[in-house]
């Protein structure tokens, strides 16, 4: 599966939290992440990383276009909604694109894990059939 990584500045220690603690399940997937994020979680994790550009400079566009293809099957996205930043208003179309495409999709820890250990249950496998070629 194809699992894109994203979180705001206040988020991304929590992001390297999450992905030390579920590497085991993420290691067995391809992972692709904006340029900070990614950078951040690599080298905590030693995963082997996609990375986009950062955020503010488009790499969350450059997820969104993937997504727009449907090529991405998850997208863990840790959001902070009380510092908004000037690129912002672009994520809508990221929330509104993975909605278009009925793919999986959590903006804060609590739903990450729950998709996370579905995906290891293999809730997901759906989307294998939905996009054989990814
Ligand atoms: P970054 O992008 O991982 O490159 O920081 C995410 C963001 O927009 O904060």
């Amino acid at each position: 599966m194809n699992i894109a990584i994203i979180a705001h500045d206040s988020k991304k220690e929590l992001m390297v939290q999450f992905c030390i603690a579920y590497c085991g399940i993420l290691s067995r997937h391809n992972i692709c992440a904006t340029g900070t994020t990614g950078k951040l979680v690599s080298e905590a994790t030693g995963l082997n990383i996609q990375r986009f550009l950062s955020g503010s400079q488009g790499g969350d566009q450059q997820i969104a276009a993937r997504i727009a293809c449907n090529e991405i099957d998850m997208l863990l996205f840790f959001r902070d909604p009380l510092n908004p930043k000037p690129h912002e208003p672009n994520e809508m179309n990221l929330l509104r694109l993975c909605d278009v495409h009925s793919i999986p999709l959590a903006t804060n820890i609590a739903t990450a894990e729950v998709l996370i250990l579905g995906l290891e249950r293999g809730d997901l496998d759906w989307r294998t059939i939905v996009n054989p070629g990814f």
